[in-house]
């Protein structure tokens, strides 16, 4: 054997070392010596060196046959093939490969698929509620139609790659210490394709794609909101000859209603009505989004009561249903009064605090025109009449 020295010593371990510790020693080592790494004089040696030692001491049989006679024990017992046929190196595997420019892990690196593509999506309030099938123009590859997106000229067909077979894949086989290992990488020829294009289809120049513009129909569900994703699959960029297409995304955004606001899929909106209607209750009109619908005051309504209708919101997006409308009233104080107004406003204020209020000089005009109409109606009507005419 090449080395005399001792086998515990090259790995640096104790000779109570357990196998996982010579396993993890080894492995620091190995990467530390390895010969297409490290291109130091000397380093393969080294390499071989703690190989073989390894070797040994991870084989239960080989190691108990060095504790007890040392170099003499191995040499009369193994040759140089036998000492690595049975060594376990297959936690190894990584360590090798990588060395070995190995492109087994990432994967095989065949055609690529098309890249995604997205596209934000503008839509009205009632557009997302009710759901819309909106026609969108997407800039994108795609397959070259002269060639079929094969790449290759009219009357020519793409050559099956001479370097690879068509696989678009090589094998690198290397050996060390009697060992192969094979290490699978893309085929420089053909880039993966496992075809090459002797004469290029003039349109695309070989590529088999080309820049297109394309109209193409989006249904939004009703109920859809703001930040959705619609996924639609392989409406993206064209891949490589042999490879799929990437996938559409479209990203929703809902528009500002004038009225509406959204809450999960309630609708809300506010109503502006006079005081009397609230102080006498009234039957009033509201937008929904499914048309006007008669909604009742009842008297005595507070400013900012909240009113529902129920089942007048946004139709469920998954499953069955729709939300409400929740409709928060304002009640408006008039700015501007007519001398009529501010007088039956004294009247109210009289009636509800039992006293007269301190008014403006009033003329007796305006006095006698109050009284006169208030013999023909009654006072909360007059009320409504002069503020809601
Ligand atoms: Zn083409
Ligand atoms: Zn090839």
């Amino acid at each position: 054997m090449a080395t005399t020295r001792d086998y515990y010593e090259i790995l640096g371990v104790s000779k109570d070392a357990s196998v996982e510790d010579i396993k993890k020693k080894y492995r620091k080592l190995a990467l530390q010596y390895h010969p297409d790494k490290n291109k130091e004089a000397g380093a393969e040696e080294k390499f071989k060196e703690i190989s073989e030692a390894y070797a040994i001491l991870s084989d239960t049989e080989k190691r108990a046959q060095y504790d007890r006679f040392g170099h003499s024990g191995i040499d009369g017992q193994y040759s140089a093939e036998d000492i690595f046929r049975g060594a376990d190196f297959s936690g190894f595997g990584d360590i090798f490969e990588m060395f070995f420019g190995g492109g087994r892990r990432g994967g095989p690196m065949g055609p690529r698929r098309g890249g995604d593509l997205q596209y934000d999506l503008y839509i009205t309030f009632e557009e997302a509620a009710f759901g819309v099938h909106k026609d969108i123009d997407i800039p994108r590859t795609e397959r070259c139609s002269t060639c079929s997106g094969t790449g290759a000229k009219a009357g020519t067909s793409p050559k099956r790659c001479p370097t690879c077979g068509g696989t678009g894949q090589v094998r690198t086989t290397r050996s060390t210490l009697g060992m192969q290992f094979v290490s699978t990488t893309s085929c420089g020829t053909c880039h993966g394709r496992g075809q090459i294009i002797e004469s290029p289809c003039h349109v695309c120049g070989g590529a088999g794609r080309v820049r297109s513009r394309r109209t193409i129909t989006v249904n939004v569900p009703a109920g859809a909101d703001s930040g959705m994703t619609l996924r639609l699959g392989g409406e993206g960029d064209a891949g490589e000859p042999g490879a799929p297409p990437g996938d559409l995304y479209i990203i929703t955004h809902v528009m500002e209603h004038k009225y509406f606001k959204r809450v999960e899929y309630d609708v809300i909106s506010e109503l502006s009505i006079p005081f009397t209607q609230a102080a006498l209750g009234a039957d009033v009109m509201v937008d929904t989004l499914y048309g006007k619908v008669k909604m009742n005051i009842p008297a005595g309504t507070q400013t900012h009561s909240v009113f529902r209708l129920k089942d007048k919101g946004i139709q469920h997006l998954q499953g069955h249903g729709k939300g409400d409308q929740l409709i928060r009233l304002i009640i408006k104080t008039p700015t501007k009064l007519t001398p009529e107004q501010k007088e039956l406003l004294r009247q109210f204020e009289y009636l509800s605090n039992g006293k007269q209020s301190e008014g403006e000089g009033k003329s007796n005009a305006d006095k006698q025109k109050s009284e006169k109409s208030r013999k023909n109606k009654g006072f909360f009507d007059k009320v409504k009449d002069a503020f809601e005419g």
